[in-house]
């Protein structure tokens, strides 16, 4: 995940749409082997609040590094696209309860000057359609009890996808490291637990392959991986 560890008092929670329906490809973003730069701290979705960025490093989601250095960033999955950019209301649901519980944890008052639209921080159409004052409503809601479900599950996001070209095979990359997959069988063994596969054009697979370590998995190399993503 893109991130430093030149972190400030958190005094900020910032929201952010993906401007995308895709779970998967909201994450991926904020890798470092995608060399976009950018990441955040939770993406919430209907089903998951996935822990992407730790909260003791800066994420890069404000446009304003200041700002970064002090704030938590949310991104939301969107259920609609342009122009409305929605988010479900399970998402809304998420969202409340992960603001309570960080709003309670920083000590945060959960009011429209702590809990902000990163349009508010640098001109951006995000968070697109979402409600910061009914947001900020329901995480009131969670914090005063009126919301009896408080419990955040959090998933951790495994910096961790395959990829495959025509003409070049698959590769598995993970933390920026790229590794050759030549067993067969090692690929089901990692989409089995989730990890995504991307299709990439044959110039984007040797870029990957040569700014990286280039190395081969092991058996043993393998099963430590797999062995993680099962936590
Ligand atoms: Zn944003």
């Amino acid at each position: 995940m893109n991130a430093d560890s030149n972190r400030a008092t958190v005094n900020l929670i910032v929201i952010h749409h993906n401007a995308g329906t895709s779970d998967e490809n909201a994450r991926r973003t904020w890798y470092k082997s995608t060399g976009i730069g950018t990441s955040a701290h939770y993406q919430v979705t209907p089903t998951d609040i996935w822990g992407c960025v730790g909260e003791n490093y800066v994420a890069y989601h404000a446009g304003d590094y200041g700002v970064n250095q002090r704030s938590i960033g949310i991104e939301h999955l969107n259920s609609t696209g342009a122009r409305s950019w929605q988010i479900a209301e399970e998402t809304y649901k998420n969202s409340a309860k992960l603001i309570a519980d960080l709003c309670r944890r920083y000590k945060l008052p959960i009011d429209r000057k702590h809990i902000v639209g990163h349009r508010e921080i640098v001109a951006t159409a995000c968070p697109g359609g979402i409600d910061i004052d009914k947001l900020i409503r329901m995480a009131q809601e969670v914090a005063n009890g009126a919301v009896k479900e408080t419990k955040v599950e959090k998933k951790e996001v495994v910096d961790m996808f395959t990829i495959s070209a025509k003409d070049r095979g698959i590769a598995l990359m993970t933390g920026g490291v790229f590794y050759s997959l030549l067993d067969a069988k090692d690929p089901e063994n990692f989409w089995n637990q989730g990890v995504p596969h991307i299709q990439v054009s044959p110039k984007t697979f040797d870029n990957f392959q040569t700014k990286s370590n280039v190395d081969k998995l092991d058996d043993e190399t393998v099963n430590k991986l797999i062995a993680g993503l099962k936590k």
